[in-house]
């Protein structure tokens, strides 16, 4: 679960903290899957609301940009965030808050936090060989004859040249 109880929070006197532990298998943060997500964040009331702050390891499934191979990308999630306190005035935007009856829902913010983690162009591995251009055949993993008969347009026009004189 990535939902707590931190009713033993919202009625404390500020500065009161709570440990909690987030350990979980393959998860679906909404339009996101991490395999699992670990780790143990400190929740602390705020004035207004509870502070949560720590890290949580997950690993994410990506796709490759160059051979479109899935592969697994570890990320740690670093969380800096305060949840609002029910009855304590209007949201902000984008703003995170505890459920009106004292729960505590991490998975958005985790979600967020997994999403800015994702590279432009993530890459199965730093020299990653790709897919032949003309075959497909994925590189990393097997050779092909167009590998080494390069096909280059400028070739092609230049011998049609040499063979018609
Ligand atoms: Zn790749
Ligand atoms: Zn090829």
């Amino acid at each position: 679960m990535i939902r707590f109880d931190v009713s033993a929070l919202t009625q404390a006197r500020l500065g009161t903290s709570l440990t909690l532990n987030v350990d979980t298998g393959p998860q679906c943060l909404d339009d996101l899957e991490v395999g699992f997500l670990c780790g143990a964040i400190q929740a602390i009331r705020v004035q207004g609301g509870i502070l949560v702050q720590g890290t949580v390891k997950s690993q994410l499934g990506l796709e490759c940009v160059r051979c479109l191979g899935s592969f697994d990308f570890p990320v740690a999630l670093d969380l800096e965030e305060t949840f609002q306190l029910p009855g304590t005035g209007t949201r902000s935007e984008g703003s995170y808050a505890v459920s009106d009856d004292d729960w505590l829902d991490l998975a958005p913010l985790l979600r967020e936090q997994a999403w800015l983690a994702i590279p432009m162009k993530p890459l199965c591995h730093s020299n990653c060989m790709g897919l032949c251009p003309q075959c497909g055949a994925n590189l990393n993993t097997e050779s092909c004859a167009c590998d080494r008969e390069r096909f280059d347009p400028r070739w092609a026009s230049l011998k049609d040249l040499m063979e018609q004189s």
